[in-house]
């Protein structure tokens, strides 16, 4: 489907664009269309705060769902893996593919069972890749997706050599046709279940790192750097209270 959807943006200094994203016939959400945005402020958002997402795609007539890490840069996801890598192979060639990330925010207790539900932000991305084979951009690339994942560790560790950089593979797919979902706040139960004496609400979910657990080959001496020490998780933005 390519640009034809783009409309309504300007690039900016950092190669990100700005303005919305026009829903597209495929990315349109319909099932409870108010959950649905389109802002590039806040497709971005969620994507940066997912440390991974899914990638589907159809091979040989099946569909496949494959977990992998992205990072963004601008209006562009990038992937990195193995060259023996079917995911990649697919990203490289040109294959459409729906990139999904999802971030959960809460447990959305009812009174009926009917009624449960989850507080999430969650993003689709429709696309095709292709393979990133010029060295600085492939570098940039792995550097984007290392700092996605735990800021300031690519200056930190040795860096990548010849041998390394030449059995990784690295696609870019630009973000223009995409959507997000987000459901916030309590459940939303049949007016006459409020009576019921039931216990609802919202048990909040967050990703959060635990202790940090050094490597039993660790050489003496070596004190857990600031980056791994204060690495965070981004926390929901998005207030629990009041439903949409
Ligand atoms: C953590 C989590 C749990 C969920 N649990 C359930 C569940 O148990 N049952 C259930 O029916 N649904 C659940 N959903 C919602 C689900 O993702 C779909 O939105 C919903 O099922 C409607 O699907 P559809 O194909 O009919 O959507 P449609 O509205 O027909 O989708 C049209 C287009 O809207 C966009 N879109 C749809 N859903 C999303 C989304 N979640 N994020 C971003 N863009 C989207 C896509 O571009 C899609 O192609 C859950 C979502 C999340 C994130």
């Amino acid at each position: 489907m390519g640009n034809e959807y783009v409309q309504n943006v300007s690039a900016t200094g950092d190669g990100q664009s700005t303005g919305a994203f026009d829903p597209t016939p495929r990315t349109t959400v319909r099932r409870l269309a108010v959950r649905g945005k389109y802002d590039r402020e806040t497709v971005y958002k969620i994507l940066d705060e997912a440390l991974i997402c899914h990638v589907g795609f159809v091979d040989e007539g099946h569909p496949f769902v494959i977990p992998t890490i992205h990072a963004r840069l601008g209006d562009t996801l990038y992937f990195h893996g193995s060259n023996a890598s079917r995911l990649l192979k697919r990203l490289c060639d040109g294959t459409q593919v729906c990139i999904t990330a999802t971030l959960l925010d809460g447990l959305v207790l009812a009174r009926s069972g009917f009624h449960h539900s989850m507080n999430y932000r969650s993003v689709v991305v429709l696309g095709q890749g292709s393979e990133v084979v010029d060295r600085d951009a492939k570098l940039a690339a792995l550097e984007a997706v290392s700092e996605h994942v735990i800021p300031k560790r690519w200056d930190y560790v040795r860096p990548v050599n010849e041998n390394e950089l030449n059995a990784t593979r690295v696609a870019a797919v630009a973000i223009s046709e995409a959507s997000a979902k987000i459901r916030t706040g309590p459940p939303k139960d049949d007016d006459e279940d409020y009576v019921l004496p039931v216990w609802a609400g919202v048990i909040p979910m967050a990703l959060a790192p635990g202790t940090p657990i050094p490597d039993p080959r660790l050489i003496d001496g070596i004190a857990i750097p600031g980056h791994v020490l204060n690495f965070k998780t981004t926390s929901p933005q998005i207030s629990q209270k009041g439903a949409d």
